[in-house]
């Protein structure tokens, strides 16, 4: 396993388990991978992950239009009172740490090492020599190691290594960018349970710009397809200025920036070498989903590994690894495709984007949302929901026309009155309100 992420720990753990000798690479131990972190309510038990990993659980998502109409899709008007029901936010440095030392402690040899080069065998089929600057040491700058092994899954993410010396092919990616901002206890309170996802042309032309809450900060960010990844400062700066009334007096800690795969690589399975995670580009439209599909691969690639090796008494082949791309694209095809037309229809214009955010003030549309969402189930819609969706969707897509703005304005905040507010906008030396700390990237996009 190159990567120890969410997808390299969980396909560790399986093929721990099942008693055949697995290696899990890692380049970084703290890392902290940029990342809103939300995951849905599924993960947490199918995953078993413990309560401690999870910083805020939300409840209210508060999606905010161009014109900042404001709708909240309330988890316990969907689903009643009971706060069974939430989105998980976490810090990924927490919680990948977790589920990688869990792999370890299951049996997998853990390595605190960056692979810098893949022999790939005759043919590409093996068996494969990495090279690699073993970090175990804490006070070397990595010795140099090579170990010899019959087969890889590349889980290195989404600039992967692997991907490249298997020829996997390109793929379509957005870049995002997210700053990680401490808030003055009373702004912070708004967001404790709740997380804002705004959309419009000034936060992004093709995706949506976020505020999600964590531990004692919030992360604030937005995404672009690559065609407009010189767009990406601006586009930050427009969240900042639209949420600048709610994130006021805010100090930024941490300024994050990486790749998000949009689309599956041509090739995913060659010889005896599998992509999961983002090195296959498993992250959804629309929403930007990652972590649960990066764990999720892990899991499938390498259940299908004990099958075809039988606990490991033979190696798999080419047209066995084959098999577990086959259930993953039965299982989630269709997820994909309508998650891509959704982000092709909803947030191509700001008159698109007014209708989307008004649909979503639905209770119907909200449950089908957040069932397929938190539970990943396909819900089946009854005709009469169906004929009613598609009134709405007509209504507000006339609607959202008259509604588009023409120029952006900051949210109200919500919990000073504008004249404070303004005041204490006008008093911050820099033109955001926001303070940073250091105005550097962690990576490069
Ligand atoms: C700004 C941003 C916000 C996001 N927000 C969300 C969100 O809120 N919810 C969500 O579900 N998804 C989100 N995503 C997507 C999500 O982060 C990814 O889909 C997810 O991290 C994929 O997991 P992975 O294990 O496949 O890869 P990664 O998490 O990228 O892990 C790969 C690991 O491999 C290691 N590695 C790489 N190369 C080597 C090497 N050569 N040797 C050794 N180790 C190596 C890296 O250090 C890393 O730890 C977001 C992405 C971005 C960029």
């Amino acid at each position: 396993m190159i990567g120890g992420g969410p997808s390299g720990s969980c396909a560790a753990e399986i093929l721990a388990k099942a008693g055949i000798k697995t290696w899990l690479f890692e380049r970084k131990l703290d890392n902290a991978k940029p990342c809103g972190g939300a995951i849905p309510l599924c993960m947490v038990s199918e995953f078993d992950l413990p309560e401690s990993i999870i910083d805020r659980k939300v409840r209210n998502m508060r999606m905010i239009s161009p014109s900042n109409r404001e709708v909240d899709i309330r988890l316990d008007k969907i689903y009643g009172e009971s706060e069974k029901e939430f989105i998980g936010m976490c810090r990924r440095e927490v919680m990948d740490a977790f589920m990688r030392n869990r792999a370890s402690e299951l049996g997998a040899n853990l390595i605190n090492g960056l692979v810098s080069n893949i022999d790939t065998g005759n043919n590409k089929q093996g068996p494969y020599t990495l090279t690699y600057s073993d970090y175990t040491n804490e006070d070397s700058n990595g010795e140099s190691k090579t170990l010899e092994v019959d087969l890889i899954i590349g889980a290195d993410g989404a600039t992967s290594r692997v991907a490249k010396v298997m020829d996997a092919g390109d793929y379509n990616y957005a870049v995002a960018i997210q700053e990680r901002i401490k808030l003055p206890e009373e702004e912070m309170k708004y967001y404790e349970d709740r997380a804002e996802m705004y959309v419009g042309t000034d936060v992004s032309p093709d995706f949506y710009g976020w505020v999600f809450p964590k531990y004692d900060h919030v992360a604030a960010g937005t995404g672009t397809m690559k065609e407009n990844g010189g767009l990406i400062k601006s586009l930050q700066q427009g969240v900042r200025e639209r949420a600048k009334k709610r994130l006021v007096n805010g100090e930024v800690i941490k300024i994050e920036a990486h790749p998000i795969p949009e689309h599956p690589r041509p090739r995913r399975v060659v010889g005896r070498m599998a992509l999961v995670g983002d090195a296959a580009g498993y992250v959804t439209k629309s929403s930007g989903e990652g972590i649960y599909f990066a764990a999720k691969s892990g899991r499938m690639c390498a259940e299908q590994i004990v099958e075809s090796s039988q606990g490991g008494k033979t190696i798999p082949t080419e047209k066995d690894l084959k098999k577990y791309l086959s259930k993953w694209d039965k299982k989630y095809g269709a997820t994909y495709k309508v998650l891509d037309i959704l982000q092709r229809i909803f947030y191509t214009s700001d008159s698109a984007r007014e209708a989307f955010v008004e649909m979503c003030d639905d209770i119907d549309v909200q449950r089908m949302t957040f069932d397929s969402y938190l539970y990943k189930t396909v819900v089946a819609m009854k005709p009469l929901q169906q004929l009613k969706l598609t009134f709405l969707t007509i209504g507000s897509v006339l609607r959202g026309r008259a509604l588009a703005p023409k120029t952006y304005k900051p949210v109200p905040s919500a919990v000073r009155n504008e004249q404070e507010i303004n005041k204490m906008l006008a008093a911050s030396t820099i033109k955001t309100g926001l303070k940073s700390k250091k105005d550097k990237l962690t990576e490069k996009v």
